[in-house]
């Protein structure tokens, strides 16, 4: 298992050297990026995404992994904002490529409460455009917190989905915080258990390629995305010890997101490879 974290950047001129100076700094083994404003439609240009993988490898870190910008929906049932979403997640797609990013992860959206077959085609044919594309770079569902209308927040959906996408490429990352705000009670051993056991008898075992490890702020099944710092919240110390003692999680990548400066980042660093060991 490697630990790493999500490292603020927009991408742009030197932002490659934020991140590896943070990175280094907090003892992280690994790094989640932005390669563009997550909150513009502004696109990741190709060329510094290329400098910034290059400048990341010399570094010898080692993965990167890059997260969609938050305005990506590409299940929405507004056909401008789908267009939008899907041209957006293509060209990061593009930038992942150059930048020789290990993955790029992207939720599956949100449409409408009453339509979830539609929401789910409409997020499975981008999804299907972004595997395609992608060589070097492994295309990541991140599952939701189990929001209104969201296309995969269980296993089950997670299942429909994959299924209609039709690309074995296509991998899973899972969210702790989402996880718990989705009703899986990873608070209590039986209920870390009950996870993978569901994972296995879903075949979905081998299309787990990342974990973004975060607690949550909010009671389990509230269905509330807000994340809290590992031990500090309602899935607690324990909860993350089982965790990171299942086989399943043994060679993946761990991704912490959540709100820490470089310090508590360290310290939290050190408490998942404790809580590991
Ligand atoms: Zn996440």
């Amino acid at each position: 298992m490697r630990f790493g974290a999500h490292i603020g950047s927009r991408g742009g001129p030197r932002a490659e050297r934020t991140v590896i100076e943070e990175a280094r700094a907090v003892g992280a083994e690994l790094a989640q990026v932005f390669l563009s404003n997550p909150r513009a439609w502004a696109a990741p240009r190709i060329d510094a995404a290329e400098r910034f993988g290059a400048a990341w490898r010399e570094a010898g870190i080692g993965p990167l992994y890059v997260h969609a910008p938050y305005l990506v929906n590409i299940a929405s049932p507004n056909p401008g904002f789908h267009a939008r979403s899907r041209e957006l997640a293509l060209v990061t797609v593009e930038a992942c490529e150059a930048g020789g990013a290990a993955g790029f992860v992207l939720h599956a959206g949100s449409g409408g409460p009453s339509e979830p077959g539609q929401a789910r085609r409409r997020a499975a044919a981008v999804l299907r455009e972004a595997a395609r594309a992608a060589r070097r770079t492994r295309i990541l569902v991140e599952l939701m917190a189990g929001t209104s209308g969201a296309v995969a927040s269980t296993l089950g959906e997670a299942r429909a989905l994959l299924d209609e996408v039709g690309e074995e490429r296509l991998g899973l990352c899972l969210d702790t915080c989402h996880l718990f705000a989705a009703g899986y009670a990873l608070d209590e051993p039986d209920g870390v258990e009950a996870l993978f056991e569901e994972l296995d008898r879903l075949g979905l075992r081998g299309r787990l390629a990342l974990v973004h490890a975060n607690d949550a702020k909010h009671p389990r099944g509230s269905r509330r995305d807000r994340h809290e710092r590992i031990g500090e919240g309602h899935i607690g110390g324990e909860g993350f010890f089982e965790l990171l003692h299942r086989p399943e999680l043994a060679d993946l990548d761990l991704v912490l997101e959540t709100p820490a400066d470089r310090e508590q980042r360290a310290r939290e660093l050190a408490t998942l490879r404790r809580l590991a060991t």
